[in-house]
């Protein structure tokens, strides 16, 4: 997954997943799961440099412990929050120990950094911007907190959802009201899952002894 040339050149797999998502879901979606693990897309200073290059927030040098602690408490507060808004139970999709008072806490400190402006509009008018303290990183994740108070209040039928595919621990944002997967291959995967257990259970039919008799 990594490697390292003479401590220079460190190659990280950081995928960056549903580039068309908001920006504060694509962070919720730093935490993914494949058919062997859960894993963690900002588990080290390096991996929140490749992320956030990979997610379009630009080049970040110079990044610091303190970069990677506020990024991933904004992902775990948001990730937190996107679970009791979805109803979503999901073994894993919930950051352990963290309450939805303590999440709503830490995404209101973000959002607190920005502030509406009122500017004028390139052909006439006027324009409301937001404008945010900080600088770098920590001015990208101000912005992405306020993104993710817009996600998080969406009503049908373009609101978040929790995919439904088995073992995912994804979040997605529906582009149309039936979609209940944040990818074609977890519907599949879906609809696979289903076929089998039903076909388990009418091949267990019989053994219930249900109608045996007759
Ligand atoms: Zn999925």
């Amino acid at each position: 997954m990594s490697s390292t040339t003479e401590g220079t050149a460190v190659e990280l797999q950081v995928p960056v997943l549903y580039p068309t998502q908001p920006a504060a879901v694509r962070l919720m979606n730093t935490i993914w799961a494949d058919r062997a693990a859960v894993h963690d897309s900002l588990e080290s200073v390096a991996h929140l440099q490749a992320w956030a290059e990979e997610a379009g927030l630009g080049r970040h040098q110079g990044l610091g412990e303190h970069d990677l602690a506020r990024a991933r408490a904004l992902r775990d507060a948001l990730r937190r929050l996107a679970a009791e808004v979805t109803g979503d139970s999901r073994p894993h999709s919930v950051s352990e120990g963290l309450s939805s008072e303590a999440a709503l806490a830490v995404l209101n400190e973000f959002v607190s950094h920005c502030a509406p402006v009122l500017r004028h509009g390139p052909q006439g008018g006027y324009v409301r911007e937001w404008l945010t303290d900080g600088s770098g990183l920590q001015r990208e994740l101000n912005l992405i907190a306020l993104d993710g108070s817009e996600v998080l209040t969406r009503q049908a039928p373009h609101e978040l959802k929790a995919c439904g595919g088995p073992g995912c621990v994804l979040y997605f944002v529906r582009d149309h009201p039936r979609r209940e997967w944040c990818s074609a291959g977890c519907g599949n995967r879906a609809r696979v899952a289903r076929h089998y257990r039903r076909s388990r259970s009418s091949d267990e039919g019989p053994a219930t002894g249900r109608g045996a008799d007759h």
